[in-house]
């Protein structure tokens, strides 16, 4: 795991241990959990927060986090969710021989739904009634996300809230849906686009040989990722209708699958051409519904820059960024430096995480590689971070790129970034000229 990967990991166990422990105790202990243990990340942050918060810090007792259902991804330990009971029943189980009282069915708020068990059987829950849902831990079934709510869990009436749900479908029969309403989650859909384009690829499915046809299909809402095992013979331009497609999402990004129980045929093409793709442009708030997206644009203000942002290290043999030139998977290693950023963005609809390579952080701050690095032998890596936060922070910036959710939400991959009405070279120039002087 790279720090990249790492960095929203050190930032929950910051935050569960408050003033328990610092960033660099947090690192420390998570390089010898994974690489010295070699546990899993779930197993290891569990490890660090009995170890360095002791028995007072449970998950339970942690500060716990507010989530909408759309932002769940199943690893979350202590969460506090808001929702209208869509669906409920109350069911007994045997647990260990013995029987059990419990209350279980679906959930929903206006980012999406997913079913809840309250392992407890004096919870009364009514079907149309918003509830306030303290410290669930869930879990992830089949792609679909279950809220649990166990014997320290809290629930409570919430009438002053109003929840407005989308109409949805819950059976899991095939309803017909825009391309931009897809969301992961929703199952068997049918959706009429036109093929952008076509691809044939040969894949190693458990040492056999597959082909996989897949491309991007569009409407005028929007487009998706599209594949199938079975030969359609989709060309690039043609309209179709697929009909029990099903949507299954990677990295929060969902994908539409032509599966066994696919029925495709071909449909007249009535879209405009104009709105072929649908508006790449999105608001924070489409993109938490979604989970995430290919080829977005987002505009907005840049609110925070995120650990890991300056002058890193990579390793020269397998490019990840690395800690104190050593590599998790070829030890001590002669690093290789780079410049990268990690900013959040915020809309005004909510707040997203974007990571921008080299390029992009000198196209948009001023600062090269070469800049950077001098600064950092004259004043330290601090020093350039900070500069480097100073160029961006509260600056209004249009980013775009493929947004993709991890364990921690939506992100994007930045493929172009400009930030407004401001002479970035100039300004870099004016900072070089003072530290030279400062020399
Ligand atoms: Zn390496």
């Amino acid at each position: 795991m790279n720090m990249e990967e790492l960095t929203p990991h050190i930032e929950e166990l910051k935050r569960v241990l408050g003033d328990k422990a610092n960033e660099a105790m947090i690192i420390e202990e998570l390089d010898t959990y994974l690489n010295k243990y070699h546990l899993d990340i779930e197993s290891a942050k569990r490890g660090i927060i009995r170890k360095l918060g002791g028995a007072t810090v449970g998950f339970v007792t942690a500060a716990s986090v507010q989530k909408k259902i759309g932002e769940l991804n199943g690893t979350e330990q202590n969460v506090d969710i808001v929702a209208k009971v869509i669906y409920v029943e109350n069911k007994e189980i045997t647990v260990k021989g013995v029987p059990k009282k419990i209350v279980s069915g679906i959930i929903g708020d206006d980012t999406g739904s997913s079913s809840f068990t309250v392992w407890r059987g004096d919870v009364q829950l009514n079907k149309g009634e918003v509830y306030r849902l303290k410290n669930c831990y869930t879990k992830k079934w089949n792609d679909r996300i279950q809220v649990n709510l166990g014997d320290k869990g809290v629930v409570e009436l919430a009438r002053d809230v109003k929840i407005d749900m989308p109409e949805r479908n819950y059976s899991m029969s095939s309803s017909e849906m825009k391309i931009g309403e897809i969301r992961e989650g929703v199952g068997n859909v049918t959706v009429t686009g036109r093929i952008l384009t076509a691809e044939t690829k040969t894949v190693n499915v458990k040492g056999e040989q597959k082909t996989v046809f897949s491309g991007i299909i569009a409407d005028d809402t929007g487009k998706i990722q599209y594949s199938a095992w079975n030969d359609f013979q989709l060309k690039a331009g043609e309209t179709i209708c697929a009909k029990n497609a099903y949507i299954r999402a990677w990295k929060g990004i969902p994908q539409l699958n032509l599966g066994e129980r696919c029925e495709v045929s071909r449909v007249d093409d009535t879209f405009d051409e104009s709105a072929i793709g649908g508006s790449n442009e999105k608001t924070v708030r489409d993109i938490l519904k979604n989970g995430g997206g290919l080829d977005i644009t987002l505009r907005g203000d840049v609110v925070d820059i995120r650990m890991g942002s300056g002058l890193i290290k990579r390793c020269p043999e397998c490019n990840r960024s690395i800690i104190n030139d050593q590599c998790m998977s070829h030890g001590t290693v002669t690093p290789i430096p780079d410049l990268r950023m990690k900013f959040v963005l915020d809309d005004g609809t909510g707040s997203i995480s974007a990571i921008l390579n080299r390029e992009l952080t000198e196209k948009i701050t001023g600062v090269t590689l070469n800049m950077a690095t001098e600064l950092a032998k004259a004043r330290g890596a601090e020093f350039v971070a900070k500069e480097i936060a100073e160029r961006i922070i509260v600056k209004h910036v249009t980013i775009s790129g493929n947004v993709m959710s991890d364990d921690y939400g939506p992100s994007m991959i930045v493929k172009d970034a400009s930030l407004e009405n401001v002479d970035v070279e100039k300004e870099a120039r004016a900072l070089y000229k003072t530290v030279e002087a400062a020399l």
